[in-house]
């Protein structure tokens, strides 16, 4: 069997933590979760991290060259060689450019993009709801993250095309699971 290289994209509140998590365990796979390494800097308290916390409580997006460093180093290692689980990357078109150009240069197979749909309204409920003690999960940032989604990962889609296979992401965490299990054959 060929490697499982995956791409699991959507707007924040998509489910796409959970549900690359689950994955990844079940296929033997790594997440890889741009959004955990950069808390994990902050949580270090080092000046990078100093720097990223900033960005990340104004719901911003964290520069295209730190983020692809960090996914350029951590699909380099050993774990990731049987497959992957992108969550949370790439979120520009830049970063889907670096993207395919660090898969061949690490001669890996391409990419599947899996995006998770979900109706704005029903994001803004699971985010508030979460309760899991994120800085930038408050309503003022939320709407900031919706925001930069549309208008700088949105475009991502575009950029895989056909390529893209849309998975309904409403209803129960199980019902998302198994609907990404049948997308994935
Ligand atoms: P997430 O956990 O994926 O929702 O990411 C939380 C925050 O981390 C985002 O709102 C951004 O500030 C930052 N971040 C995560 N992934 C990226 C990325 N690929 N590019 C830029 N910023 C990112």
């Amino acid at each position: 069997m060929g490697e499982l290289n995956l791409i699991l994209t959507g707007p924040p509140g998509a489910g796409k933590g959970t549900q690359a998590s689950l994955l990844a365990e079940r296929r033997g796979i790594a997440q890889i979760s741009t959004g955990e390494m950069l808390r994990e800097a902050v949580d270090s308290g080092s000046d990078l991290g100093r720097r990223v916390e900033v960005v990340m409580a104004r719901g911003e997006l964290v520069g295209d060259e730190l983020v692809i460093d960090l996914v350029r180093e951590r699909l380099g290692r050993a774990d990731a060689r049987s497959g992957f689980i992108l969550d949370g990357f790439p979120r520009t078109e830049q970063q889907a450019d670096a993207l395919d150009r660090i898969l061949s240069e690490l001669g890996r197979d391409p990419v599947r993009v899996l995006a998770l749909c979900v109706p704005e309204a029903e994001l803004i409920r699971r985010i508030l709801a979460r309760g899991e003690g994120r800085a930038d999960d408050d309503a003022r940032t939320v709407q900031k993250r919706l925001e930069v989604y549309r208008i700088s990962t949105e475009p991502v889609l575009a950029y895989y095309g056909g390529a893209v296979v849309r998975i309904d992401g409403a209803g129960s965490v199980e019902e998302i699971r198994l609907r990404i299990g049948q997308a994935l054959g």
